[in-house]
């Protein structure tokens, strides 16, 4: 990825009176006001164009929106001042505001629910930041929804709840829908529907040159396939069409054991990836934390258990229930008031410097305990000076079951075999406070994730893939997808981009290349 630098977000100065009165009248009289006055500072001619075409959509620094607006992303690294905001209504808005860029060669960044921790992936200091909030219709189209490309998961999960169903979206309410629908989508009812990128039967997308394409199975077949895994590569989503299931209740929870049950919590975590576990039960999904404040040795085992059937204590999670938990919040439930608990306080915190890296490994419990052994050696030799530090590592497992519904539902750029059997998809997610820290972060984080792949490879045990939707900065994204897919994202790229558009004038986030 492109390097950039970004400015601070808050710049305190002597005020002059001049600068007073003009704040004054800004307060007063609004951003048009002081446009017609002459006094706008419009960022570039982008956002002055913008203004002019689309003024309520448009927003100008020194403005409090404009302040709320660049501070939305979820970790503190990905804060930036952009020359102008743009919110767009509509995908015409965004094919008009497209168009406006290309046309002054201007700088931009999209954003969705801002849940990214990549710098520069969500946000841009030197350029216009598209947030895409007022995308935000839901409209059940016989039993799909079709939903916006600017509401978070807990919203569409509530609004469908009315309705008596679900979809395989984000474990995390406060996640936006468009960055994790153009990823991959680790969901809990991957054993039946795949990816949540295999539930959207549609995307509607505003292409290079301000054109608003439909994306399905018979309609740009190619562009459906690509923007399942292919992320912002191809342009700007503006409504998702998820296929539905009829959901209620279900059992599910977080439990919390002791540290002092770390050995036993690693041991059940082993047999349930097993593809002989319970990881084989269609209907389970587990969520297996392992945290560690390493500058006190402290460590937090956090098991979100998710259950599609309304039954208490499914047999295929009996490693992990027989095993006393100080906390435990399982049971039957409505689906959407376990979804919201799993806002914890861990992922809510927006005040935290953060980053996300992962890599995969083939599903067996020596996989568990290989990563353990290596995430707590070096977390332990590496991280104990840093204060306030809170490192963790997830291990999330993807059936066969999963990748052949994945295959069933059209398939997707990540084009895994499930021939080649189960995985365990690793997240490294650090949190941090002094942004001294970042390059130390990012070299742990880096070193942690190569240190896996060279013992996982020395028995055995490697898979190459690089989950999107957990990624670092520079992991190698694209590459990693099977077979020839990385090849067909960029002929498709290519086609639906022929000017580069999205790689050159979108700096972040994960790219193809020209
Ligand atoms: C607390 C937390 C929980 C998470 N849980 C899950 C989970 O359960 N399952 C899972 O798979 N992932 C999960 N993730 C990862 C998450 O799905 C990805 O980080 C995803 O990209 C976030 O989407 P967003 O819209 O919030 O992100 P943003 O930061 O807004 O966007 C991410 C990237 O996607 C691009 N993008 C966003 N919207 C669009 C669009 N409409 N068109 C084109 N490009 C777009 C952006 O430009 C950016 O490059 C989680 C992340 C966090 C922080």
């Amino acid at each position: 990825m492109e390097e950039q630098h970004r400015g601070p977000v808050f710049t305190y100065c002597i005020m002059s009176p001049s600068l007073i009165d003009v704040l004054a009248f800004t307060l007063a009289a609004g951003p048009s006001a002081l446009a017609s006055a002459g006094l706008v500072n419009y960022g570039n001619s982008a956002c002055k164009q913008l203004a002019s075409s689309y003024s309520e959509q448009t927003i100008l620094p020194n403005t409090t929106t404009y302040t709320i607006e660049s501070s939305e992303n979820w970790s503190l690294t990905c804060l930036a001042s952009p020359l102008c905001v743009f919110e767009p209504k509509s995908a015409e808005d965004v094919a008009g505001a497209l168009r406006v860029l290309e046309n002054t060669n201007t700088k931009f960044a999209v954003r969705s629910g801002g849940h990214m921790p990549v710098p520069g992936a969500a946000d841009i200091a030197d350029g216009v930041l598209i947030t895409l909030n007022k995308l935000d219709t839901t409209e059940l189209v016989g039993s799909t929804a079709r939903i916006g490309a600017g509401l978070k998961w807990w919203e569409v999960y509530d609004w469908l709840y009315t309705e008596g169903l679900a979809t395989a979206g984000g474990r995390f309410g406060p996640v936006g829908v468009g960055g994790l629908l153009v990823g991959t989508g680790i969901n809990y009812f991957g054993s039946q529907t795949g990816w949540s990128v295999n539930s959207v039967l549609n995307y509607e997308v505003v292409v290079a040159g301000g054109n608003i394409i439909n994306a399905n199975a018979t309609s740009h077949p190619d562009l459906w396939l690509a923007l399942k895994g292919g992320s912002g590569n191809f342009g700007i989503v503006t409504k998702y069409d998820m296929a539905t299931f009829p959901l209620s209740n279900v059992w599910g929870g977080t439990l919390e054991y002791n540290m002092t049950e770390l050995d036993a919590y690693v041991h059940a975590i082993a047999g349930y990836v097993d593809p002989q576990g319970g990881s084989a039960d269609k209907l389970a999904a587990a969520d297996c934390l392992v945290l560690m404040t390493p500058q006190t040795g402290e460590f937090e085992l956090v098991n979100v258990l998710f259950y599609q059937d309304p039954i208490e204590s499914p047999a295929a999670f009996s490693n992990f229930t027989k095993i006393p938990a100080g906390v435990s919040t399982t049971s039957i439930r409505t689906w959407t008031d376990f979804v919201v608990e799993q806002n914890s306080s861990m992922y809510s915190d927006s005040q935290q410097r953060r980053a996300f890296y992962t890599t995969t490994l083939k599903a067996t419990p020596d996989s568990v305990y290989l990563v353990n052994s290596t995430f707590i050696d070096a977390a332990f030799s590496e991280l104990t000076d840093i204060p306030g530090i809170l490192t963790s590592v997830t291990y999330q497992t993807i059936t066969r079951d999963w990748l052949f519904a994945a295959k069933a539902s059209g398939g997707d750029s990540m084009n895994l075999d499930p021939e080649n059997g189960a995985i365990i998809v690793i997240l490294i997610s650090t949190n941090w406070q002094d942004a001294i820290y970042d390059q130390r972060i990012a070299d742990f984080s880096n070193g942690i994730i190569s240190l896996i792949n060279q013992k996982a490879e020395a028995v055995n045990l490697s898979y190459p893939f690089y989950n999107i939707n957990d990624a670092g900065p520079g992991q190698d994204i694209f590459r990693s997808y099977s077979g020839s897919s990385f090849s067909k994202l960029k002929e498709t790229r290519l086609k639906y981009d022929p000017n580069g558009t999205f790689q050159k004038l979108v700096p972040g986030g994960f790219k193809l290349g020209l």
